[in-house]
């Protein structure tokens, strides 16, 4: 890692996408200090977000969940701060935005707790293998 800090995974969730509300979330980021050091837009295919969420694959909300995650586009990101991972995580709020902390941006933007606008790593080897899916080396410019 540079200076700057470390790395962590986030993505825009459809929901967010839908409403055109991206261009939001990305000024959050900036404000609370991240560095958007690569992003791209995509649409996931079912293969994917199973593959992506297979450590959520025996939950009763899996089938959800990958519907909601296919359901239009998505941007993923890679972003760089201090404790980017514990730090993204608090900006986020809780899963459920009804348990969410005032001025998270789950609290402000998710529509329900599966519908809820933004994923993040949970820890720093889930983010550097969560960056890997997505990302080449070449397309993150620290
Ligand atoms: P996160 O780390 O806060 O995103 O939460 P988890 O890793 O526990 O869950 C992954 C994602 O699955 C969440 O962000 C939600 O989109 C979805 N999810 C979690 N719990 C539920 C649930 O009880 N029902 C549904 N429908 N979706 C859920």
């Amino acid at each position: 890692m540079t200076m700057a800090g470390t790395r962590t995974l986030s993505i825009i969730k459809p929901d967010i996408t839908r409403r055109n509300l991206t261009g939001e979330i990305n000024a959050r980021l900036e404000k609370a200090g991240f560095r958007i050091i690569a992003q791209k837009r995509l649409r996931l295919d079912r293969p994917m977000a199973e593959s992506f969420y297979n450590v959520h694959r025996e939950r009763a909300f899996f089938n959800d969940l990958c519907a909601s995650m296919t359901s239009g586009p998505v941007v993923v990101q890679v972003l760089e701060s201090p404790d980017a991972v514990l730090r993204y995580r608090n900006i986020m709020g809780a899963t459920n935005p009804a348990n969410a902390d005032e001025g998270t941006i789950r609290k402000d933007f998710a529509e329900s707790i599966e519908a809820n606008s933004v994923h993040g790593s949970d820890s720093d080897e889930n983010a550097v293998r969560e960056i890997a899916f997505f990302f080449s080396e070449i397309e993150i410019v620290g």
